[in-house]
């Protein structure tokens, strides 16, 4: 594969954002300083059963990051190295919280790197407030009617109280 010249830095944040929470949008805020356009990329994760569909988690994750101006989210399937590449992107973000997160970015940040050595994976540290923050926390303390305002943006907040309401 060639080598682009990447004159405009643009990035990629892959996640299942299932569904978005203040920890993944504290990294995006972050992260869009960094690069000139955060695509933010919510993608098929066949091991995990979603409770939102993709579609709903694309509009979740625009409802709660119209303040960012360089941010584009968007959906995939496929190897994440290609879609990377059809974005002009040679930049992955992802966050780390706990030590039990690195294990797993590390194998994945060196895989991706076996398969295309130009795309660099970059770690951001998570904020120490969200440090115990994941999508899957919050839809569990969710299920058990469990507070969880402060932890996911309130639209997000709505429609999982909503969701749960349901099951
Ligand atoms: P995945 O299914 O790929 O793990 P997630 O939606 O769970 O996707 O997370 C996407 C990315 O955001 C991952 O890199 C994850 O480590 C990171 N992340 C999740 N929650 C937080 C948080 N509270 N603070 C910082 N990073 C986080």
């Amino acid at each position: 594969m060639t080598c682009r010249n990447f004159e405009r830095r643009i990035a990629v944040c892959p996640g299942s954002f299932d569904p978005v929470t203040n920890g993944h949008i504290d990294i995006f805020e972050r992260a869009s300083r960094l690069f000139d356009e955060l695509i933010v990329a919510v993608f098929h994760n066949p091991n995990k059963k979603p409770l939102f569909t993709m579609e709903e988690r694309v509009k979740l994750l625009a409802a709660a990051t119209g303040h960012i101006p360089n941010i584009r989210i968007d959906s995939f399937s496929g190897l994440l190295n290609v879609y990377v590449r059809q974005q002009d992107s040679n930049v992955i973000v992802r966050g780390l919280r706990a030590l039990s997160d690195f294990e797993y970015e590390f194998q994945r940040a060196l895989l991706i790197k076996k398969v295309d050595p130009v795309i660099e994976t970059v770690f951001m540290m998570t904020s120490s407030e969200y440090s115990f923050v994941s999508s899957s926390g919050i839809k569990e303390l969710a299920k058990f009617g469990g507070p969880i305002a402060g932890m996911v943006p309130e639209s997000v907040e709505k429609e999982i109280v909503r969701r749960m309401a349901q099951i």
